[in-house]
């Protein structure tokens, strides 16, 4: 019999019930056993969405982060936060974002704890767009179990009848994306760890767990012989030390074994599981590999995207590996279900064809299901849903919705010479310096402008209906004339729409491109209480019609200094969507070169003489092996070259990227060719700039001096010395004068003292040169 279980269920609730308890609790305006109610709650009803299961995950479920709850588990607290003497939960949101809920955090009294404390630092898990917060280690670090919430939420599962199989960070991925705060080497700390991971095993085991599964995703990145050790020596210790008494199923995802398929199936742990969507190639081998009394827990299910499984072709491939395995053989999502929606039945908006071709997290376990059931019982016994998945399947292939000849042939058609400027840099910069007639430190900004209240207001009239076309228009353009009002009072150079009527960079031109759809509750967790909910890309991308050449050229009339056009680039658009299962990544990012490449000659024929193309999402796309990296920034940069090249050497092409870490690929950014490029850097004082002692960045750049995550109000001294730093690695007359990203989430209160000092320290420097 073929086993079936599940790696992780999304918590955030299908109406993202947990953010809104969360949010509510932060502010003070209910009660923490209200909050944990809540989380009784959704446990209670995620595992019923599961019960179909032969095993369930527990332990998945997390008030903030997956990672943040191992550290508690294992007693890792930052220093800063280990005096607390308040609950828990508290502590635990303390570091998770500097403080607790409102007015609960008056410990002068006992532990001294005040308002806030530093945050926990947060960066992305693997190659998804969740982020966690980040283990911090010392030589003193020290670990000590405490198993509380686990044992707890078991208790829970089993009161509920629920086929419970914990789910735990393993101790190496744990040490792994962990990061040092002195130079202490994590791998000396495991040792230390190692006990406390036995402890909290043997405590599982003492109530009855017969399996766990324990994650271990750093297997598909590449390890140095240290860690590869590491990893052996680790479950070697750990199931030395709980003599067998738990079977462990150690969990890898996202990616392929490579160098580590070997060392995987040699650990003397009772399961692994591949991920057979992302490591498909790997399965025969693994099945060679690993010995007979091991389990083999097959990722046939998509846990990344909406797509539907084609149930029929995964049955192929898999029943034979079935009749060799026999009841080794388990199967599952390829991942935990957190990077996807959870219920399409939510989705009564989307149109019927498309919603017949999406499976959600529900979704996906109904198909697990259907798969079991051919498995087990041979496919007749399921004819009926096979029949139904085969025609979706052949529906979605088959789509007039989804194919578009002439996008095919626009991309079979793309030329080198597309990608190609009409001259090199130096000659463009000369012509560009004619028209532009900029000073020396020229200053911009980076597109948005504050988001008020009244914009808000406005915009979520015109999509309910109430405020018409006309109303709406008139309501932005008032918008757009007060922050070209503003920046012309500032005395800025290169001015910006303000981008009122933009929701958001993706979204904004997802809503006009064919071949995107958008979902109503289509949440995926991003950190803590945040979720993002990405336009599903699904059919070939066209632009049927001009898409910001209106605002543009509205806000051009207002001024005679020069406005820059704001659009999103391809990558960035790709980066952020649910993306197509059925092409390649890099022709679904092809087409939407060749749709904001239209708008890019539209703009210009509009006499807009600077086009900002926004690659925020350019380095998110990096794979998870630094070997598959020219890979993808090959066709990433082509993308970007093709929306962009096409312009006159007059046209001046700027891209913006709001990270601060490219030394690895700067020679791809320099690729691109723009003409300039906005990045953020105030934060790290300019030291992301290292790159370009190195290497000599042949355009201009504008490194950021206001950090806009931050309600400080830079000074002019700091923006001067912020600038003299960049002047020390890049000439002066290839550097510009701007914040590290939009204003958005700004108050104009902010905004206007801030710019007052940036284009003052302009001034100072020009004046000073
Ligand atoms: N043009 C966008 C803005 O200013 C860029 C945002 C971003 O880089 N994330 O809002
Ligand atoms: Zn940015």
């Amino acid at each position: 019999m073929v086993i079936t279980h599940n790696l992780g269920f999304p918590r955030i609730g299908a109406k993202r019930e947990l953010k809104f308890a969360l949010e509510s609790y932060w502010k003070g305006e209910s009660s923490r056993d209200a909050l944990k109610g809540l989380g009784a709650e959704l446990r209670q009803r995620h595992w019923s969405h599961q019960s179909a299961l032969d095993l369930t995950p527990v332990g998945d479920f997390a008030f903030y982060d997956q990672m943040l709850d191992m550290s508690f588990t294992l007693g890792n607290l930052p220093e800063r936060v280990s005096g607390f003497h308040g609950d828990v939960l508290d502590n635990y949101f303390r570091v998770a974002r500097g403080r607790s809920a409102k007015g609960l955090e008056d410990h002068s009294a006992c532990c001294g704890a005040g308002d806030g404390v530093a945050a926990g630092e947060m960066t992305k898990w693997f190659d998804t767009n969740y982020h966690y917060i980040v283990p911090e280690f010392t030589a003193e670090t020290k670990f000590a179990l405490d198993a509380t919430r686990l044992l707890e939420q078991l208790a829970e599962a089993k009161r509920l009848g629920v086929k419970a199989k914990p789910v735990i960070i393993g101790p190496v991925t744990y040490l792994s994306l962990g990061k040092a705060k002195d130079d202490t080497d994590k791998l000396a700390l495991l040792p230390r760890l190692l006990p406390v991971y036995a402890e909290l095993l043997n405590q599982l085991a003492a109530q009855g767990v017969e399996w766990v599964q324990i994650d271990e995703p750093i297997l598909v990145t590449e390890l140095t012989a240290e860690w590869q050790h590491a990893i052996k020596t680790a479950y070697t210790i750990l199931v030395k030390q709980t003599t067998g008494k738990v079977k462990l199923l150690l969990a890898t995802y996202f990616g392929q074994l490579q160098e580590n398929l070997a060392l995987a199936c040699q650990l003397p742990v009772q399961g692994l599981h591949l991920d057979a969507i992302n490591a498909r190639a790997e399965v025969s081998a693994v099945v060679e590999q690993l010995p007979q009394d091991r389990v083999l827990s097959l990722g046939v299910i998509n846990g990344r995207n909406i797509w539907k499984t084609d149930l029929n072709a995964v049955l192929e491939w898999l029943t034979p590996v079935a009749k060799k395995l026999g009841d080794r053989l388990w199967i599952a999502p390829s991942c935990s279900l957190l990077h996807v929606p959870v219920d399409l039945n939510s989705e009564q908006k989307l149109d019927a064809d498309i919603r017949s071709w999406l499976a959600f997290a529900i979704q996906k376990l109904d198909e697990l299901k259907v798969l079991a059931t051919a498995l087990n019982q041979g496919s007749a016994a399921v004819k009926n849903e096979l029949e139904a998945n085969q025609a979706a399947i052949t529906a979605r292939r088959t789509s007039p919705r989804a194919n578009n000849a002439a996008v095919k042939a626009a991309v079979a058609a793309i030329t080198a010479g597309m990608g190609q400027r009409q001259s090199a840099y130096a000659q463009r910069a000369s012509k560009q310096a004619t028209l532009l007639k900029l000073p020396a430190y020229p200053t911009t900004t980076i597109g948005s402008f504050p988001q008020t209240a009244e914009i808000r207001h406005a915009r979520s009239e015109f999509k309910a209906g109430r405020l018409d076309e006309a109303g709406y228009k008139v309501a932005m353009q008032a918008e757009i004339a007060r922050s070209v009002r503003e920046q012309e009072a500032l005395g800025l150079d290169v001015l910006v729409h303000g981008e009122a009527e933009r929701n958001d960079m993706v979204e904004y031109f997802g809503e006009q491109l064919d071949g995107y759809t958008f979902s109503q509750f289509g949440w995926v967790q991003s950190y803590g209480s945040r979720c993002v909910k990405p336009p599903i890309l699904f059919g070939d991308i066209a632009r049927p019609k001009a898409m910001t050449v209106e605002w543009s050229r509205y806000a051009q009339s207002l001024t005679a200094k020069p406005m820059k056009g704001m659009l999103t680039g391809p990558v960035t658009i790709l980066n952020w969507s649910f993306v197509r299962d059925d092409q390649p990544r890099s022709v679904s990012c092809y087409q939407l070169a060749l749709a904001i490449r239209e708008e890019v000659l539209d703009l210009e024929k509009a006499g807009v003489r600077v086009i900002q193309i926004d690659e925020a999402a350019l380095r998110e796309g990096l794979p998870l092996r630094k070997a598959q990296w020219q890979e993808y920034l090959g066709w990433a940069v082509e993308s970007f070259r093709i929306t962009a090249n096409g312009a006159q050497d007059e046209t001046q092409i700027h891209t913006h990227m709001c990270y601060s870490e490219f030394n690895d690929i700067i020679e791809s950014i320099a690729g691109m060719d723009a003409d300039v490029i906005t990045i953020e850097t105030s934060r790290s004082d300019m030291e992301l700039l290292d790159a370009f002692d190195h290497f000599n960045y042949p355009n201009e750049i504008g490194p950021g001096v206001y950090d806009i995550h931050s309600p400080n109000i830079p000074t002019q001294a700091h923006i001067e010395q912020l600038m003299k730093k960049a002047a020390e690695r890049i000439p002066a007359e290839r550097l510009w004068v701007n914040p590290d990203c939009g204003l958005k989430t700004r108050a104009w209160e902010e905004v206007i003292p801030a710019l007052t000092n940036m284009v003052a320290a302009a001034k100072a420097l020009r004046n000073a040169a």
